[in-house]
């Protein structure tokens, strides 16, 4: 069977859109695909369309350039938003995309491509603590969602907390559009940024821009604080803030009254289909994972190329670079005649240095296991609490699939996105002794740990559907034309 595409595209943030246009402009027959409504991914994240932000692009740098490259690509290549993909497999030189397509009338689509990039992105990290079930407590990044996406307030007085330079944007953001926000909790302490020489070159201007802000809305910002508790019946009412030691073990406490929390520590990267096919990972020297990746962003599985979040957290610009260089090997890969870019190489090689020296800022320290109590739940999907997580570990789990197996731990509606990090030290760290968060050396047994043949919630009628399927007809809101067709080369 001939394949629908050359290229094929999960994901619509900045990596997938660079790497998606580089690969058109290349002149091959390209498709994104985004769950989203409309293209932006995480940071350039933006209003349906028929809503319009009152100060459009006052919270994302370089929007006017993206919205470009949108357009741009929209007369070059299909893009189809609203594609929720919830598999990938690959058969000799043919990747295949099983999708489900559509707002409220979803329908099973499946697209081929002679090449596919995975551009998925990363997801928040929260911890769990007592309370942390509560409405009104949420991520730093489901606030800024709200925000960007939604033009929404997440609460009228609120409490940031957590660790890295993310919350800084948070405060800010919710304070310019009119939030009481009560104060920034750095459990790293105020310094995580202007420690790390490197880091002072690169974001200190930033981090001082963010600063000035907070300081016109009078948030005041503090280090080496966190939330350990959530307090409220049927919705949040206030919090418990901890001054911490330097392995964040509470030293001290006090309340505040407030209505909503943004606590999050920081991002992983999203794996589930670079793991249904088999992609090597790699952890970092704290454990956590990504995809393993050449200077092409050429992955371990041949045709599979990833950028962006998936291959490390690291911010929208390095997210950018890795697509465009992911976009000119494909292209090459096919035969097409790509000039090499040292400029660009060596630009997203900075750019990885930093991301990975942020990551040294910002550790997780092992204290946070001292704010859970027995009761305390660690899925919230499912409902498990650090009790039935222990007594997993007791019975010889020692990772979080194995937990998962024994607790229901992970298995729920967010299939341990929220939990999984929590669940893996829990396991992990009981047994492996402590280097930074405990358990570094066994990062949630690898990635057989994140192994799920289905990424994405889909209906049993639609799984039956796939058996027989016939070439897909074209779903609501996918361009009228036919595919673009691969191009030989
Ligand atoms: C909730 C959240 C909010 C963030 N907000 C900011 C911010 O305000 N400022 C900032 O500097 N950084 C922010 N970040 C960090 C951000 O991830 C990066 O800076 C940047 O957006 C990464 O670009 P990317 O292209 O790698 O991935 P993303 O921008 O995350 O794009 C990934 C895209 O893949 C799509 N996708 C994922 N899985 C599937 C699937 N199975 N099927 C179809 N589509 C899929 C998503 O819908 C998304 O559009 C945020 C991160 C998160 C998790």
């Amino acid at each position: 069977m001939t394949p629908d595409y050359d290229l094929a595209v999960i994901g619509g943030g900045p990596a997938g859109v660079a790497g998606a246009l580089t690969g058109a402009l290349a002149g091959l027959g390209v498709v994104l695909l985004d769950a989203a409504p409309r293209l932006g991914g995480q940071y350039f994240r933006r209003p349906a369309p028929g809503f319009r932000a009152a100060r459009p692009g006052a919270l994302h740098r370089g929007l006017d350039r993206f919205t470009r490259q949108c357009d741009d690509l929209a007369g070059r290549a299909d893009v189809l938003t609203g594609h929720r993909v919830w598999a990938v497999g690959r058969d000799g030189g043919t990747v295949t995309v099983r999708c489900l397509a559509g707002d409220r009338e979803e329908r099973p689509r499946t697209v081929t491509a002679r090449r596919l990039l995975i551009a998925t992105g990363a997801h928040d990290r929260p911890l769990p603590f007592p309370g942390w079930d509560l409405p009104g407590v949420l991520t730093p990044g489901a606030a800024q969602a709200l925000l960007k996406g939604d033009l929404v307030v997440a609460g009228r007085r609120v409490v940031v907390a957590g660790t890295g330079p993310f919350l800084l944007p948070v405060a800010a953001g919710l304070a310019a559009a009119g939030a009481r926000v009560l104060g920034v909790h750095e459990a790293g302490g105020r310094g995580g940024l202007t420690r790390h020489p490197f880091l002072a070159a690169g974001k200190l201007a930033e981090a001082f821009g963010y600063g000035a802000r907070l300081a016109r809305h009078r948030v005041p910002y503090r280090g080496r604080q966190a939330v350990i508790e959530a307090h409220g019946g049927d919705a949040l009412t206030h919090v418990t803030i901890a001054d911490l030691d330097r392995d964040w073990r509470p030293v001290a406490t006090r309340t505040v009254a407030c209505d909503t929390l943004a606590c999050g520590y920081g991002f992983v990267a999203q794996l589930d289909l670079p793991v249904q096919l088999g992609c090597a990972l790699r952890a970092d020297p704290y454990g956590d994972l990504a995809v393993t990746v050449d200077a092409g962003m050429r992955t371990s599985v041949p045709g599979v190329y990833a950028a962006g979040e998936t291959t490390g957290v690291g911010g929208a610009v390095l997210a950018e670079a890795e697509g465009r260089i992911a976009g000119r090997a494909v292209a090459a890969d096919l035969g097409r005649r790509v000039p090499p870019d040292p400029v660009l190489s060596r630009r997203r090689d900075r750019l990885a240095a930093f991301a990975r020296a942020l990551g040294e800022a910002y550790p997780v320290r092992p204290g946070w296991r001292g704010w859970l109590r027995d009761d305390t739940l660690i899925c919230r999907c499912e409902e498990v609490p650090l009790s039935a997580v222990r007594e997993a570990v007791e019975l010889g789990a020692t990772d979080a699939r194995s937990v998962k197996s024994l607790s229901r731990a992970g298995m729920g509606w967010c299939q341990g996105r929220m939990c999984g990090y929590a669940v893996s030290r829990l396991a992990g760290g009981a047994a492996a002794g402590d280097s930074r968060d405990g358990g570094q050396a066994r990062p949630g047994a690898g990635p057989a740990a994140f192994h799920r043949p289905i990424a994405q919630p889909v209906r049993l009628g639609d799984l039956a559907g796939m058996a027989a399927e016939a070439p897909p007809p074209g779903p609501p809101g996918a361009p009228a034309e036919a595919p673009r067709p691969p191009t030989e080369g």
